[in-house]
């Protein structure tokens, strides 16, 4: 397993990582930020461009509305000051999918300023990350270097789509912590729906700055790694550039400030350029388009649109079923979840419906590589398994065939119980006819048993479970062991 330390042991001691992320974020909006075209993803190239967003001579950019809207709920959403005041400004740079030659962005005044964010470690302990800002950009359009031989292609549909920048804190200290980051601000942009959180359709995309350092001592000079669309890639991606960092200095060497790119397929950063710093784009305010002033009222009522918030989900699961902090945390981490697990525990009980979800159903979710929301097994189908073993209908172990065969067919689990014959055996007779029959066969282990070999319970109860082909009610026949075996023959 990859170690996800704070701390790397180098040859020549320890280091210290520290880890800044900045993830763009797609906003969920029919159009452009500065256009009417728009931005389903998949749509045929260049089928969704305007004149402004193809950068023609003239055309002027007029700001949506709907994209302003939903940066000040994220930034609300992250605990984050909103600006009433922020200032658009062109980011100078030559890129062949980037037809104005700028894109239009924030500098000085972003939209949304610094906040901060809880995260949920695996341990259920928590930390805080600062947020630094979130601003409003466009996003550029996309080269297709694949489709012929000799030529590259442009298609910009994707040009003038609305992103969010959101900057945190190097406040990480480790790759788990990254990626908790990572994982939560997702959960919170899906949750309140200003970005569908896509990561494989690129919807939320994370660059990575790493540095290493000696601890206590000032930080190392650091590199940025783009374009990360995946929380395990993006673990592997640090843990891989922090060890190379740490060779590099241990061995005599510098860190150049750079841009690297992570290659998934052999799990290594490689150099893409050096890196520039801010100047180099020479930043100005775009004199098409008016300082954004922001009311009370725009404010208040972004506020008021907010949904139940993951953190503050975790808190009622945890309240009031009494789940423990790192269940309750994975279960509120997506909002198909934990709609899906507030279902199922209204009706049965709310901590099996916990295990049941967060082991068996994501289980053979990830196995499937299907979303909860394409689960064969809805939370009523769940829920009728779950009150199957409260009521002693079946026992927990025979549950999990049954839950494979629902997942597998679609079928009612009482279906599947009557069909197969599973029901448990409760009959006291019957249990105490199977128990007789396994002591007069196995006079041995009784013997020893009786002599102090208590620790042999365990043995009789799996030839009574095999006798009934797991059947047997295990707390009846316990009881019937229990008695059969302390009576002297
Ligand atoms: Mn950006």
């Amino acid at each position: 397993m990859e170690s996800t330390d704070t701390i790397i042991q180098g040859k020549t001691g320890d280091w210290e990582l520290m880890i800044g992320l900045e993830v763009h974020a797609q906003i969920s909006s029919k159009s452009k930020l500065f256009s009417g075209a728009a931005t389903a993803f998949g749509a045929e190239p260049n089928s969704q461009v305007s004149f402004v967003d193809a950068a023609m001579p003239g055309m002027l950019p007029v700001i949506n509305a709907a994209c302003v809207r939903e940066a000040v709920r994220s930034g609300l959403a992250l605990n984050c000051r909103i600006n009433r005041r922020s200032v658009f400004a062109r980011k100078n740079y030559f890129y062949a999918d980037l037809p104005q030659g700028y894109q239009i962005s924030q500098y000085e005044e972003p939209v949304v300023g610094e906040g901060e964010i809880t995260i949920d470690m695996p341990d259920g302990t928590n930390r805080t990350i600062g947020i630094e800002r979130l601003h409003l950009e466009q996003d550029a359009g996309k080269s297709l270097h694949d489709q012929l031989p000799d030529k590259s292609l442009i298609d910009l549909n994707r040009s003038g789509v609305a992103l969010m920048e959101i900057v945190s804190r190097p406040d990480m200290r480790s790759a788990e912590e990254a990626g908790a980051y990572l994982t939560k601000l997702r959960a919170v942009l899906r949750c309140i729906g200003a970005c569908d959180g896509n990561m494989q359709e690129g919807s939320l995309r994370a660059d990575a700055n790493v540095s290493v350092r000696r601890p206590g001592e000032a930080p190392g000079t650091r590199c940025e790694i783009k374009n990360l669309n995946s929380v395990r890639f993006l673990k592997q991606a640090i843990m891989w550039e922090a060890r190379r960092q740490v060779a590099l200095l241990e061995s005599g060497g510098t860190v150049s400030q750079e841009t690297r790119l992570f290659d998934s397929a052999r799990g290594e950063t490689r150099p893409m350029r050096s890196k520039e710093d801010a100047h180099d784009y020479r930043y100005f305010p775009d004199p098409d388009l008016p300082p954004l002033l922001l009311d009370e009222a725009f404010i208040e009522s972004a506020r008021e649109s907010l949904p139940e918030l993951p953190d503050a989900k975790k808190a009622r699961f945890i309240r009031e079923f009494g789940l423990r902090p790192h269940d309750a945390g994975l279960l509120c981490a997506d909002t198909d979840v934990s709609a899906y697990y507030e279902e199922t525990a209204a009706q049965c009980d709310p901590a099996l419906a916990a295990n049941w979800i967060l082991s068996e159903l994501f289980g053979l979710l990830n196995k499937t590589e299907r979303a909860i929301s394409e689960s064969p097994v809805g939370p009523g189908a769940l829920a009728a398994l779950i009150r199957l073993i409260s009521d002693n209908v079946i026992s927990g172990k025979i549950a999990k065939d049954v839950f494979a065969e629902m997942f597998a067919t679609g079928k009612a689990p009482d279906a599947i119980v009557a069909e197969k014959g599973l029901r448990q055996i409760t009959d006291t007779g019957a249990l105490e006819a199977v128990v007789s029959r396994i002591i007069s066969e196995n006079p041995d282990q009784v013997a020893a048993f009786r002599g102090g070999k208590t620790g042999l319970m365990g043995w009789f109860v799996g030839q009574a479970m095999k006798a009934t082909g797991g059947k047997a009610n295990p707390k009846a026949l316990n009881e019937i062991l229990q008695r059969a075996l302390s009576q002297e023959s």
